[in-house]
């Protein structure tokens, strides 16, 4: 039969018990085993706390004839609670992520060693300061200010400008707040060498494949008509290879970019255009129809404006059977623009629309390969409509067909012939 467990160590191991749970769940909640462990800690200091209050009251409040042995059990209660609570202080104190117990109005009440580090917090003076006005004129306190709804990502560090936290705030206890935040430079350093590694993997291809491609283009398969079949698949593939290269390429700077140079991009031509080139990808399979309703152009870059656009346009193409129709709407809205591609293609499954403008991700490998896609598309298209603050929504029915719209807003927005 196991033995019960000593009574002097049944607090200190339901308080561990409490940290592992609490890192398991965290763990489960995305890998966030030290945020876990920190709220935990955070909820079991409070709770020592009033247990200790509790207790103190109680002392008070029992008649004044107290036994020196009630006295006595009370005091090793009370000592052995207060050497968890410095574990737990402790423990809490040396998490690697930022951690800082806010008040319903903000101010700090207590922080550990990281969030010295991290958001340039000092003790003793920043006890009791408010937080927003502490880190005043940083992103993280406009962040506060606006209510921080939503977790910050990737922002410079308050108190070490190299390196890049996510923050995030917690309601806790009664009105009071957790702020968390961690450190992921480690995370930014490895996105960017794997930017770099893209880039530089896709610009050393370039020359290589233009070679080829140039040599293939020599050949006149009439010469050798046994190795016709060989020759077009070799120009086909080759063709392919060089058109994900130049897509890579496109995202690298689209990636690195942070604005665009901003030029008027007038709306009328652009959208003749953009008709023109789905006609001449349908070769007459297609009904096309441009609805233009909005007159106004759009503030941006031409170039990626356009790339993006006639991406959706050439997916409506290449993704609708025969006989289908295509419709580019152009039209007002409340607070802007949008930019629509309608199709009767094939539609997509709801399971995959969230993930449609992940690079390489493709609905079906085959169809996607068939029609010359580069999987690439739609993440050009998000980039390039980020990089003018608008969004990329997505309706589709399986079997039925599929809009793609971009939503400008008025700061986008420009009248034609208007100097301004
Ligand atoms: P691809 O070069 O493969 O077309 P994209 O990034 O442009 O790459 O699109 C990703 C995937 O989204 C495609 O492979 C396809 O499965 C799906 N898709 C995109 N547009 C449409 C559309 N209009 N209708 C149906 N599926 C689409």
């Amino acid at each position: 039969m196991p033995k019960p467990l000593d009574r002097s160590l049944m607090l200190p191991a339901a308080l561990a018990a409490g940290l592992l749970a609490g890192a398991f769940v965290g763990w489960l909640a995305g890998g966030h085993i030290a945020t876990g462990v920190a709220l935990v800690a955070i909820a079991e200091i409070v709770l020592l706390l009033t247990r200790i209050r509790h207790q103190a009251r109680l002392m008070m409040t029992t008649s004044p004839t107290v036994t020196s042995l009630q006295h006595d059990r009370f005091m090793t209660r009370s000592r052995r609670i207060a050497s968890s609570l410095r574990d737990l202080r402790s423990a809490a104190g040396s998490l690697p992520d930022a951690v800082v117990l806010l008040d319903n109005e903000q101010h700090v009440r207590w922080f550990n060693h990281a969030a010295e580090e991290l958001l340039g917090l000092r003790r003793p003076q920043d006890r009791g300061a408010h937080l927003d006005e502490r880190l005043s004129t940083t992103e993280l306190a406009t962040w506060l200010q606006e209510g921080a709804r939503e977790p910050l990502n990737d922002v410079a560090a308050p108190g070490h400008p190299n390196r890049h936290i996510n923050v995030t705030l917690l309601p806790f206890g009664r009105r009071q707040r957790l702020l968390l935040a961690r450190d992921i430079s480690h995370l930014t350093r490895l996105e960017q060498i794997r930017r770099d590694f893209v880039a530089n993997v896709s610009h050393e291809l370039r020359t290589p494949l233009t070679v080829i491609h140039g040599y293939l283009e020599l050949i006149d398969p009439e010469d050798v008509p046994e190795l016709a079949p060989v020759l077009n698949e070799m120009r086909a593939q080759s063709k392919r290879m060089g058109q994900i290269v130049e897509d890579l390429l496109t995202l690298s700077r689209l990636e690195t970019q942070e604005h665009v140079q901003d030029e008027r991009v007038p709306m009328t031509p652009l959208l003749a255009t953009l008709r023109k080139e789905a006609e001449a990808l349908s070769q007459g399979r297609h009904q096309v129809t441009l609805e233009a309703t909005a007159d106004v152009d759009l503030l941006g870059s031409p170039k990626d404006l356009h790339s993006a656009l006639s991406n959706l346009v050439s997916n409506a193409v290449r993704y609708t059977p025969t006989g289908g129709r295509i419709v580019i709407r152009w039209r007002r809205t409340a607070d802007g623009a949008v930019y629509s591609v309608t199709d009767t293609g094939y539609g997509i499954p709801a399971s995959h629309l969230a993930r449609l403008t992940e690079r390489f991700y493709r609905v079906s490998s085959s169809r996607s390969r068939e029609s010359g896609g580069t999987g690439l598309g739609l993440s050009i298209v998000k980039h390039v409509l980020n990089l003018h603050q608008a969004r990329l929504d997505i309706q589709s029915e399986p079997g039925q067909g599929s809009t793609f719209s971009c939503w400008f807003n008025n700061q986008r927005l420009l009248v034609p012939g208007d100097p301004e």
